[in-house]
C-alpha cells in the first residue's frame, strides 16, 4: 500500500479554504495541545495541520481532500482521552469536531435529543435536565464531547443501573474516510435489521468514520435520589459487600469504590474531606459510595433501610447518608475529581482501566498492590465496583522518565496477564488508542484481532483515518 503524503502548501490552502483562516493552523502555528491527550506519557506527536470543522459538509470536504492525497486524519473532540486515541501518531491533519457544539433539538414524544458531536457532556446533561429529562451516561470528565464519548463508548458512574454510552445511541451522521456522508440507525427502540454498522461505529475510536451528529436516547429525570457512604475496615471487605448489594434487588444507580489513599488525596486536592478516614477511632480502609433514585421519600427510605441490613451483615462500619444538597454536590464533585487529584500530586503516571468479573475485584487489587511493591511504583486506585471496572494508576515522583517507563511496562505486562487469567477485558471504558494495542491483541487473540483489521480495511482501504490506533499496527513507511 502506498505511503502517506505530506500536507503541502497547496493542500494546506485547499484545507484552509474549507474552514477559513481562523479555524485552520499549520506548522509552528499549531497549538501544542493537539500533540497529546490527558496521558502525555504516551508521547507527543504534532499534526502538520489542524482543521476545526463547524458542519458535516466541512468534515466531508476535508476528508475528500485528504483521501485524494493520502493524508492521515485524526479526529479529535475535547482531547480528554486517556489512551492516546486523538493523538496524530502518523502526523497529517487533526480534524477537530469540538466547534460542532449545538444541541439541535428534542423530540419529546420519542424521548430523544439530536445534537452535534462537539456538544460537551456537561452541556447536554444540564440542558436535558431543563427539559425534565436525563442523559444517563455519566463519565467523570464532564468537558468531554459527545462524539468522543460515543467513539470510546464511555462508561461512568451510572453504568451499573443504566448501562454505557452505547445503550443511548439511536442514530448518527458519520463521514466515511472517502468523504461520503452516511446516516446510520433510526429513531426506533429496537432493530434486527442486518449487521449493526451503528454499533460498529460506536467505540471505534475514530478509525472507521467521523461522527458529526447524534440522536441520543433520554429518560425522564428521576424525582429524587440519595447517596450513601459505606466505610469498611479494608478493601477486601468493602468489595465483598458488592455482590450482596446487587443481589438485594435495590437497583442502585451507582456503586463506586475508593481506597483510603485516594480518599486522602482527594481531601487534600479539594480541601473538603467528605469521605471518612476513621470511624469511632478505627481506621477506614476503603469506602463504597452508593446512590439510589426513586419517586418518593418513602421509596428511598425503604431502600436505605434494606441496604443498611445488607451491608451491616457484610461488615460495613456505618452507613452515612449524604443528606444535604451541598454535601451531595461536594461528595460527587470529589468523586469526579479523583483522577485530577492523582494528577495534581504525581509527576509520572500510567493507567490501567481493566474490567474484571465483580467477584475477582478484591483479588485483583491485592495482586496489583503487591505488583507495585515488586516493581517499585506507587499504586493508586478507585473504580466502578458495581461493574468491575477499575482505574489503577502506577505513579512516581522521583524516578527519571526512562526508568519509570521501564518499570511501568513491567507492571502493565503482569497486570494485563492477571486480568486475562481472571477473564477480564483490557479496557472497560477508556478504550485502546495507540497505548494499549499490544494488550488488546494479546487479549482477544490473532483471529479476532485480524477480523478487526479486516473490518477497518473495508471502511478505510487506504488506512488514512486515525492510523496507528486500536488494530492498525504502524504508520506506513515512505515508498
Ligand atoms: C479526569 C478524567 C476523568 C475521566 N473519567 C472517565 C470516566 O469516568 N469514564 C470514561 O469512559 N472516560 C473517562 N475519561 C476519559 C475521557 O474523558 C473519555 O475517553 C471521553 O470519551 C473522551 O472524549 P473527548 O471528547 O475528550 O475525546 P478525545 O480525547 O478528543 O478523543 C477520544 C477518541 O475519540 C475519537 N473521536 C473524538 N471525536 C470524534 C468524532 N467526532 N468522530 C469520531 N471519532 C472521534 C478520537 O479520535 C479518539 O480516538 C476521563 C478523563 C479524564 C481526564
Amino acid at each position: 500500500m502506498a505511503a502517506y503524503n505530506k500536507v503541502t502548501p497547496e493542500i494546506a490552502e485547499r484545507l484552509k479554504a474549507v474552514v477559513g483562516g481562523k479555524r485552520f493552523s499549520a506548522g509552528d502555528a499549531v497549538n501544542p495541545d493537539y500533540s497529546h491527550d490527558e496521558m502525555p506519557i504516551y508521547g507527543k506527536y504534532f499534526p502538520e495541520a489542524v482543521c476545526e470543522a463547524e458542519s458535516t459538509g466541512e468534515v466531508s470536504a476535508i476528508m475528500k481532500i485528504c483521501a485524494e492525497n493520502r493524508i492521515p486524519v485524526t479526529p479529535r473532540g475535547a482531547g480528554t482521552g486517556l489512551a492516546g486515541g486523538a493523538v496524530p501518531v502518523c502526523g497529517g491533519v487533526v480534524l477537530s469536531t469540538a466547534r460542532m457544539n449545538r444541541i439541535l433539538g428534542y423530540d419529546m414524544k420519542n424521548l430523544v435529543v439530536h445534537a452535534q458531536a462537539g456538544v460537551l457532556l456537561q452541556d447536554l446533561a444540564a440542558d436535558a435536565q431543563e427539559h425534565g429529562l436525563m442523559y444517563p451516561p455519566d463519565p467523570g470528565e464532564k468537558t468531554a464531547t459527545l462524539g468522543g464519548n460515543v467513539s470510546t463508548n464511555a462508561g461512568g458512574m451510572r453504568a451499573v443501573k443504566y448501562g454505557v454510552t452505547r445503550d443511548y445511541v439511536l442514530a448518527m451522521t458519520v463521514v466515511l474516510p472517502s468523504g461520503e456522508i452516511m446516516r446510520l440507525g433510526k429513531t426506533v427502540c429496537k432493530t434486527s435489521s442486518g449487521y449493526s454498522l451503528l454499533h460498529l461505529m460506536i467505540g471505534s475510536e475514530g478509525t472507521l468514520g467521523i461522527i458529526t451528529e447524534l440522536t441520543l436516547k433520554l429518560i425522564p429525570q428521576p424525582d429524587m435520589d440519595v447517596s450513601l457512604i459505606l466505610p469498611f475496615a479494608d478493601v477486601a471487605g468493602c468489595i465483598a459487600a458488592v455482590p450482596g448489594i446487587k443481589l438485594s434487588n435495590l437497583d442502585p444507580q451507582s456503586i463506586e469504590f475508593m481506597d483510603i489513599d485516594i480518599i486522602r488525596s482527594s481531601a487534600a486536592f479539594t480541601g473538603s474531606p467528605v469521605f471518612p478516614t476513621e470511624m469511632c477511632g478505627e481506621p477506614v480502609g476503603a469506602c463504597l459510595l452508593v446512590t439510589f433514585v426513586g419517586n418518593s421519600e418513602d421509596e428511598l427510605f425503604a431502600k436505605m433501610e434494606k441496604l443498611a441490613g445488607v451491608v451491616e451483615e457484610a461488615g460495613a462500619m456505618d452507613v452515612l447518608v449524604v443528606d444535604t444538597p451541598t454535601l451531595k454536590k461536594d461528595v460527587w464533585a470529589a468523586r469526579s475529581s479523583f483522577l485530577t487529584a492523582i494528577e495534581a500530586d504525581t509527576k509520572l503516571m500510567d493507567e490501567l482501566d481493566v474490567v474484571v468479573p465483580v467477584d475477582r475485584i478484591a483479588e485483583f487489587l491485592v495482586y496489583i498492590r503487591g505488583l507495585g511493591d515488586d516493581v517499585g511504583l506507587t499504586v493508586r486506585n478507585f473504580g466502578h465496583a458495581g461493574d468491575g471496572n477499575l482505574h489503577i494508576y502506577c505513579c512516581s515522583n522521583d524516578l527519571p522518565e526512562d526508568e519509570f517507563k521501564k518499570r511501568a511496562k513491567a507492571f502493565m505486562d503482569k497486570a494485563y496477564g492477571k486480568c486475562a487469567e481472571f477473564e477480564g477485558q483490557v479496557s472497560g471504558e477508556h478504550a485502546i488508542g495507540h497505548a494499549k494495542k499490544e494488550y488488546l491483541k494479546e487479549s482477544v487473540g490473532d483471529t479476532a484481532y485480524g477480523l478487526m483489521g479486516a473490518i477497518k480495511n473495508v471502511f478505510d482501504p487506504d488506512g488514512i483515518l486515525n492510523p496507528g490506533k486500536v488494530c492498525t499496527d504502524t504508520c506506513r513507511e515512505g515508498e
